[in-house]
Formats: structure tokens, sequence, C-alpha cells
């Protein structure tokens, strides 16, 4: 290869970060604008016993529906705005609409199953966050206990003291808690009893090749036996193949959730997933 070449790649390379850059920076200016504009939009996943292959739950996942760019996930989006107050408008928005959403369900006579939500650790110390989930559960007079908060572990292990004060403040108000992406935290283990929290949701990471890599299953194992030994709740996340359930199953994984079931789905293909689901 020539040093012109060489010089051209590294041009080229340039370029792409500065056309990254700008996008970065188009997205950012656009968000707040998002919300008011009716942009954004909720996906729901299936969370699924591993006993039973029942429906037992849903996670809801904001996507953006930019006017130019297209369906953007939230993996390019909140990470932009993650320390922002704007992540406390978009998470209050996204705890409306899923209450707003619940209601409607229950108008129509559709089974009530509670709905997780990804809370980002701005968002979980900032003043409010209790108050505003109780003030609206009432107003749509819906069960606190409808609701899941999905914590990254990453979160609880900088702010320990506030971490637990705010969890403590929203299990007054019945939701249960999660702890999400678990085992890419570094947290002590210990840590883990500290936390008024009801399920851990093993990472991805570890399921994709949880039954072919020795150390990957001794880690789902792991998380498994002490989730349960500790009272809570175990799910897998990002399950994809049969093989992948059928080492949850071994190994008494409560709940999964993953493309093997069903990707993430917009609302009003809900009601006709889960009568394709009920026993003929
Ligand atoms: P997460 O909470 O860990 O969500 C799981 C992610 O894995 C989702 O990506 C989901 O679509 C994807 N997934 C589910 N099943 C599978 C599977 O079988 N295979 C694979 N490869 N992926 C699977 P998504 O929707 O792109 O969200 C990414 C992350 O963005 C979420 O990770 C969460 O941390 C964050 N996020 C999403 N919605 C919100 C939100 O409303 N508020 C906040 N603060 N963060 C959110
Ligand atoms: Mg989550
Ligand atoms: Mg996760
Ligand atoms: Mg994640």
């Amino acid at each position: 290869r020539s040093k012109q070449s060489g010089r051209n790649t590294y041009r080229v390379y340039l370029e792409e970060m500065s056309e990254k850059t700008k996008q970065k920076f188009q997205l950012e200016n656009a968000l707040p604008e998002a919300i008011v504009k009716n942009q954004l939009t909720l996906h729901y996943q299936p969370k699924v016993s591993v006993m039973t292959d029942e429906v037992v739950g849903f996670e809801a996942l904001v996507r953006w529906n930019h006017p130019e760019l297209g369906l953007i996930m939230p993996g390019e989006f909140i990470p932009l705005i993650d320390e922002s107050n704007l992540i406390i408008h978009l998470g209050e928005w996204v705890i409306q609409q899923v209450i707003e959403q619940l209601s409607r369900w229950r108008q129509i006579g559709a089974p009530l199953l509670p709905v997780a939500i990804n809370i980002s650790g701005h968002h979980l110390h900032s003043d409010n966050l209790a108050g505003f989930v109780s003030k609206l559960t009432q107003r749509f007079d819906i069960d606190g206990a409808l609701l899941e908060f999905e914590i990254t572990e990453g979160v609880l292990t900088g702010n320990t003291e506030q971490s637990i004060a705010a969890m403590k403040a929203l299990k007054k108000t019945n939701i249960r808690l999660s702890i999400d992406d678990f085992g890419t935290g570094y947290s002590s283990l210990s840590y883990l009893k500290k936390f008024p929290v009801d399920v851990l949701k093993i990472d991805q990471a570890f399921i994709r090749e949880c039954q072919s890599k020795r150390e990957d299953a001794a880690i789902c194992k792991t998380i498994i036996t002490l989730g349960k030994s500790l009272g809570l709740q175990i799910i897998a996340e990002g399950v994809e193949t049969i093989e992948q359930l059928t080492f949850l199953k071994q190994h008494d994984c409560d709940i999964y959730q993953g493309y093997y079931f069903s990707r993430p789905i917009p609302a009003e293909n809900i009601l006709p997933l889960l009568e394709q689901r009920l026993p003929a």
C-alpha cells in the first residue's frame, strides 16, 4: 500500500468522524422538539415464563421516528442526553405513556400485565421521581405494582446511599425494581442485599453463548443461584435460540426476553400477540 492511499484512508476517517459528530449535534438539538412533535414512540417486548411460555409482562423501549433519518434506536440518542435534564423529561414522557397505555388496556378489558420502564441514573437521583409516579398512578387509578423500573447495575455502583434512598421512596409506591444488565457493572455482590430490588436481569452478553462457553454458563448459573437464594426473580435478556432457552430451563431461570419469542413491537400489536398465544 502506498503512502498516498494511507493518507487518503486517514482523511476518509476524519470525514466520517465529523459526519458522526455532525449527526450527534443534529440529534441532540432536535430531541427536545421530538417529544413535543410526537416523534417518540414506545415498543413493548414481552417477558415470558421459562417454565410455561406464558407472557408475564412487558418492557417498554423508546424509539425516535425521525422525519428524515427514519427510526432511530435508543442506543443512538439516549447516551447523548443521559447526563442532562432532557433525560428526565424523556423519562417522564415514557412513564406517562406507559400508565396511559395500561389504562387503555384496562378500558378494553385486556389482561393487565406489569410493564417495565428503563430509568436512567440521573432521573433516579433527581428530586421527585417517586412523587411524579404516585401522582400519575393516582390520576389514572393504576396500581404501582403494574410498573417495574429497570436500573442498570452501573448506576448503582457509584452513588450507593443516594440510590438506596431513591429506591426506597419508589418501593413505597408499590413499584417493582430490577437491576438491568446485571453482571457487567463490577458491583460487589454484598451490595445486592442493600438494594430493595425484586428482580435481576442477566445481561445478554452472558446469554449469547451460555450453551457453548463454559465461563458464560458458569456466570449465568451463579447469578441464577445467588439471585434466587436472595429471593429475587431472575430474567434472562437477549434469548434468541431454543438452545439458550433449554439451558435456562435446566438451570431454573424464571423469565426470559428475546427475539426467540418476540422482538419489541408497537402497542397495537400486543393484544393480537397475546390472543395468538392463548391455548386453543
Ligand atoms: P436494555 O434495557 O438492556 O434493553 C434490551 C435491549 O436489547 C433492547 O434494545 C432490546 O430491543 C434488545 N433485545 C431484546 N431482545 C434481544 C435479542 O434477542 N437479541 C438482541 N441482540 N437484542 C435484543 P433497544 O430497544 O435498542 O434499547 C437499548 C437500550 O437503550 C436499553 O437496553 C436501555 O438501556 C436503553 N433504553 C431503551 N428505552 C429506554 C427508555 O425509555 N429510557 C431510558 N433511559 N433508556 C432506554
Ligand atoms: Mg431494560
Ligand atoms: Mg438490559
Ligand atoms: Mg442494556
